[in-house]
């Protein structure tokens, strides 16, 4: 079997530190997920984020505080508007703080708190400052809510937000109800006001191009997101996309694997996502986990660590009743060969147990 040169060339340079170029990505992410070229792509990343990350991981939690039917009204979401029958709700602020303190004691060194596209802004504020009274120091607290202003993201980081995640996504403002211009601007209010961007190439369907992907990945790789990386979509029954069906995870790796490739010379960007949470993605150049609940109890027979099943996670996308606790994600870093947990900075600070 022959391996295309072009790619044998490219795959040569990058352990000797070339990031690969938008071309090259296109390029890349146009063989099949189970080519030889692709089992290449990923093998290349893997060995390549292992010295760049000293074979570490990085685990950020999640927490879904306010649901309601979104008006943002994205053709692949669970709270889209136009079929969503969800009834408005916010997570309990003490409920906030117990998760982020079992998200901490499973080596979690950040949570995400997400909105939906629109959301009580003072509320929000006002959760993120008392939650930085609340939860563990090192413990950050990272916003993912709607478009914001610059004055807004300033103020949030006066009450203790450390970074924002916030995409300009595939097909932005044709499978949504938002214009690629606002959440362009709203990632360069992130920045300015001096906060860490969270980005990752989403959310990805079988019918995104080599083209489309690699264009959506060079906004992370020009902009110099803090964390780059993959998030497949999560077929949704009843929405418009369903139909479209689900990326393998061999193909979810593949892309990983280019981000890796194409972010290898950014100093700013200190970790790679995979979403879904899987051993895969971990062998392709990814080595950050967004774990979906915090440490379970010792002999809890199942993944329910809190009993309250209010709030919200990507399991309500995946539509599984069990979430991916930091238990779960620190064994799969294990079953991978990773030997430590870093944190937002890249800083190695304990041993994976
Ligand atoms: S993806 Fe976000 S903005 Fe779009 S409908 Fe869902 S909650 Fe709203």
């Amino acid at each position: 079997m022959r391996i295309s040169k072009r790619v044998e060339s490219i795959l040569r340079e990058a352990p000797e530190g070339r990031a690969i170029t938008k071309d090259e990505a296109e390029h890349l992410l146009s063989f099949p997920a189970n080519s030889l070229e692709a089992a290449l792509i990923r093998s290349t990343a893997n060995y390549v984020s292992r010295k760049r990350f000293n074979n570490s991981g990085l685990l950020l939690g999640q927490i879904g505080v306010d649901m309601a039917p979104c008006n943002g009204d994205c053709k692949f979401c669970f709270f889209a508007k136009s079929y969503s029958d969800i009834q408005p709700s916010l997570l309990a602020t003490e409920e906030v703080i117990a998760r982020c303190r079992r998200f901490a004691e499973g080596g979690a060194q950040g949570v995400f708190l997400m909105t939906m596209h629109r959301f009580g802004f003072d509320w929000f504020l006002d959760l993120c400052a008392k939650l930085k009274k609340s939860i563990p120091e090192n413990m950050k607290i990272l916003s993912n809510v709607g478009d914001l202003s610059l004055e807004q993201m300033r103020e949030l980081r006066a009450a203790g937000v450390s970074g924002a995640y916030h995409v300009c996504r595939l097909r932005e403002g044709i499978d949504s109800c938002m214009e690629p211009a606002e959440r362009l601007a709203t990632i360069e209010h992130v920045i300015e006001a001096g906060l860490e961007w969270y980005n990752l190439c989403e959310p990805i369907g079988p019918e995104h191009s080599p083209r489309e992907l690699a264009e959506q990945i060079w906004i992370g790789v020009d902009l110099q997101c803090r964390q780059h990386g993959a998030m497949q979509r999560f077929p949704v029954p009843g929405s418009p996309l369903y139909s479209k069906g689900q990326i393998s995870l061999l193909r979810l790796g593949q892309i990983a694997a280019v981000i890796a490739l194409a972010t290898l010379n950014n100093n700013e960007t200190k970790s790679i996502a995979v979403n879904l949470s899987n051993v895969i993605g971990l062998f392709s150049g990814a080595n950050a986990f967004f774990p979906e609940a915090g440490e379970p109890d010792a002999g809890a027979c199942n993944n329910d660590v809190t009993n309250n099943r209010e709030g919200f996670t990507t399991a309500l996308w995946r539509s599984s009743s069990d979430e991916i606790t930091t238990a779960d994600c620190r064994q799969m870093f294990l079953a991978a060969g990773f030997s430590h947990l870093m944190d937002t900075d890249g800083n190695v600070f304990r041993e994976i147990k």
